[in-house]
Parts: structure tokens; sequence; C-alpha cells
């Protein structure tokens, strides 16, 4: 064995998690990797479910795309107005993971839709 070994800490793995791998054959840590990437995927929440209606809006579409969530609603302008709620708006929301790996929604305007949204409403 060459002395190709690196000191580093796991500071946020118990010890008794890392010498559990350090028991480890090569195949049953290769599954471990699997499940942890399958436990990320299920923890994480899309970004459709973390779409809630503000006050006095109203959410005509949510859609999950690759690159964005595709969001149209239509809002209130806060004057109390007869023709509240207004819209149909188009937004693009896009979540960003900040360093501490929480995330947050970045809402893009993009405009007003003058036609009802369907599910295959080109961009
Ligand atoms: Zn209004």
């Amino acid at each position: 064995m060459g002395d190709g070994s690196v000191e580093r800490d796991w500071p946020t793995l118990s010890e008794d998690l890392t010498t559990q791998l350090d028991g480890l054959t090569a195949q049953q840590l290769r599954e471990v990797i699997e499940y942890a990437q399958w436990r990320l995927r299920e923890m994480h929440q899309p970004v459709s479910r973390q779409i809630e209606a503000g006050p006095g809006e109203e959410i005509l579409s949510v859609e999950d795309r690759p690159e964005y969530t595709k969001v149209v609603k239509r809002e209130p302008c806060g004057d109390d107005c007869p023709d509240c709620p207004h819209g149909p708006y188009l937004y693009h929301v896009y979540e960003e993971i900040h360093p501490d790996r929480e995330s947050s929604l970045h809402w893009v305007f993009l405009g007003r839709l003058y036609e009802p949204p369907s599910k295959n409403s080109p961009d």
C-alpha cells in the first residue's frame, strides 16, 4: 500500500457512522452512495410544491420544468379596485441553493398573458 492517505475531517458524521462505513465492502459502499442519492432526491421538494398563493392571489397553473418552474397567477394591485386580482401574469421561478444548503425561490416576471394558460402553451 502506498501512502496515498489524506487526513480529512468529516465534522457532521458521527464516529459511529464513519466506523460502520469503514467496515463495509466496496460493493456495500456503492449501495450506500446510491441509497444516499435516493434519500437526497426524496428530501428535496420540487419547486411546484413550495409555491403558495399570497393574500388575494390566485394561482392558475404551476408546471415544473428542468430549468425553471412556470407559474401563472393573478395578483391584487393593493388598491382594492373592482378588477382585482389582475393578470394572468407569467413567472419563471428558479430555486437558488445557498452555501448553507438552504434554498429560496427567485421569481422572474415575464409579462401578462392574454390567453388562458393551457398545459402545452408555449413560453
Ligand atoms: Zn386591482
